[in-house]
């Protein structure tokens, strides 16, 4: 191993205390219970190598964004009791494949695609965890169901075999943040008063890098984070 082979491990064992501390910290100051809050390391551009590092160190959630790039790194992965979501805008010719590895689709935008991970979910004879994707600020930009209809849709939503609805997941603009993620704590807390069948508000996914320690002021207990634990990219 290199010297910088070696100080980026470093830097990566160090970054996970520290989040992990910041978590901490953060839900004491919400009157959480810190255990309840996931720490999700999101991969993207980092190597199965520094990957395995943050395994090594405790992480046993990943987040993956791209469906080839989570075909070409998932066999060089540590198979170490840790979980695999996705949480990048799939497409429905991808579905096949990622139905395969993950433990959940967080990053579930639409009914088309939902209906699709249906189908091969019950090709693999699964039951698909998935989480809702709202696009909480309305960007034109950004997919997810808009918060208007979601609650429209759930019942119907809620019928599609072989997917369990299991949360929401967003990626709010960054601009006034901590209004989106009231609104997704507004709408997480109203689809779970309706207590609907094989709907579980179980995780509410936001926050990155940026604004974590916001979101779990707010309810989140999936929180995502790539450049803080593995550096830029
Ligand atoms: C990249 C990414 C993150 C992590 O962002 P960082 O700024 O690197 O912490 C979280 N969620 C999604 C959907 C992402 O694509």
């Amino acid at each position: 191993m290199t010297t910088k082979e070696f100080e980026k491990e470093k830097k990566i064992i160090e970054n996970i205390k520290i989040i992990k501390e910041k978590i901490k910290n953060a839900a004491k100051k919400a009157n959480r219970n810190f255990e309840e809050i996931k720490l999700m390391a999101v991969t993207k551009t980092v190597s199965p190598k520094y990957v395995n590092v943050a395994i090594e160190n405790g992480v046993n959630l990943l987040g993956e964004n791209k469906a080839q790039e989570l075909k070409e790194k998932y066999e060089h992965y540590l198979k170490k009791d840790v979980e695999i979501h996705f949480i990048g805008h799939l497409q429905t010719n991808k579905v096949k494949d990622v139905v395969k590895l993950v433990n959940c689709i967080e990053s579930v935008d639409s009914l088309k695609l939902l209906e699709t991970i249906s189908k091969f979910s019950a090709k693999e004879n699964k039951i698909m965890n998935v989480l809702l994707e709202i696009n909480i600020g309305e960007e034109e930009t950004k997919f997810g169901f808009k918060p208007s209809e979601i609650l429209e849709k759930i019942d119907f939503i809620s019928k599609i075999p072989n997917v369990k609805v299991k949360g929401l997941m967003s990626i709010p603009p960054r601009k006034n943040v901590k209004d989106y993620f009231e609104q997704m704590r507004a709408i997480y807390i109203d689809i779970s008063n309706k207590k609907i069948d094989n709907v579980d508000m179980d995780f509410l996914s936001m926050g990155t890098s940026d604004d974590f320690i916001k979101a779990i002021e707010y309810g989140a207990n999936i929180v995502r984070i790539g450049r803080f634990l593995f550096g830029e990219r």
